[in-house]
């Protein structure tokens, strides 16, 4: 394919996963608006997601540091929102608040403190969400589901980093439909930690859903899916 049919077909598959979102919402009797589009790049270079902007997409997840760094140098930060959605070490903190709108992939105490410690020398306040790992996978970082209300109580009193809601990131199933267990936990999950709260806590994003089962996430109740393949194609390798 020549780069102009490329960018061409990119378009084409904005407009057909913000269609198939809207659909799903609608299912789910859930405002389309309450579903935003995450468009997932990593690997994919600056023209393509420039197409994908020009498309309508209004949040690009990044999951490498130092990739996104090279990227938003390119395209700048003012006409999207940079979402992290990968795994972030703790050394490369220091870099997050010049590149990143949100943070999907909080998945320690001691990360968020360290978040923290910087937002407040900066005199930022950095909006994350907690990465749960469902599953129990060895390979996949994330709060352990019973880990999450102390985890909580002590991210409560950090000032600069506001925890708005969760990310998951459930193992490979055969069929977007074998997720659904998965995304509902999610959500029973927020359910219950808001409850336990008495009303202290509101955790108003679910980010969950990808190419493969993005519209069961929705149904579910996921508020920010997170899709690459759909709009970008397969990523070499991948
Ligand atoms: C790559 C990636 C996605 C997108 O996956 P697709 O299957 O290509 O839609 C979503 N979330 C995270 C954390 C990713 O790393």
């Amino acid at each position: 394919m020549h780069a102009s049919e490329r960018v061409l077909s990119i378009a084409a598959n904005v407009a057909r996963v913000q269609e198939r979102i809207r659909q799903a919402a609608q299912r789910a009797g859930r405002d389309p608006a309450s579903v935003r589009l995450v468009a997932a790049s990593k690997t994919v270079e600056v023209a393509r997601i420039r197409a994908a902007v020009a498309a309508g997409v209004r949040i690009v997840g990044e999951n490498y540091v130092q990739e996104a760094r090279r990227k938003i140098g390119q395209l700048g930060r003012t006409t999207v929102e940079w979402h992290l959605i990968g795994t972030l070490q703790r050394n490369k903190v220091r870099y997050v608040f010049d590149l990143f709108d949100m943070i999907h992939s909080v998945d320690s105490v001691l990360l968020a403190e360290e978040l923290n410690r910087r937002a407040a020398r900066l005199g930022r306040t950095m909006p994350v969400l907690l990465e749960v790992n469902l599953a129990g996978e060895a390979t996949k970082s994330g709060f352990r589901p019973h880990d999450l209300p102390a985890a909580l109580e002590r991210l409560a009193g950090l000032t600069h980093v506001q925890v708005r809601g969760l990310m998951t990131i459930p193992p490979p199933t055969p069929t977007a439909e074998e997720a659904r267990p998965f995304f509902r936990a999610l959500r029973e999950l927020r359910d219950q930690l808001q409850r336990q709260s008495g009303g202290e806590l509101e955790l108003a994003e679910l980010s969950m859903g990808m190419t493969a089962d993005f519209e069961v996430a929705i149904e579910e109740g996921a508020t920010l899916v997170r899709i690459g393949t759909a709009i970008f194609g397969p990523r070499p390798g991948g």
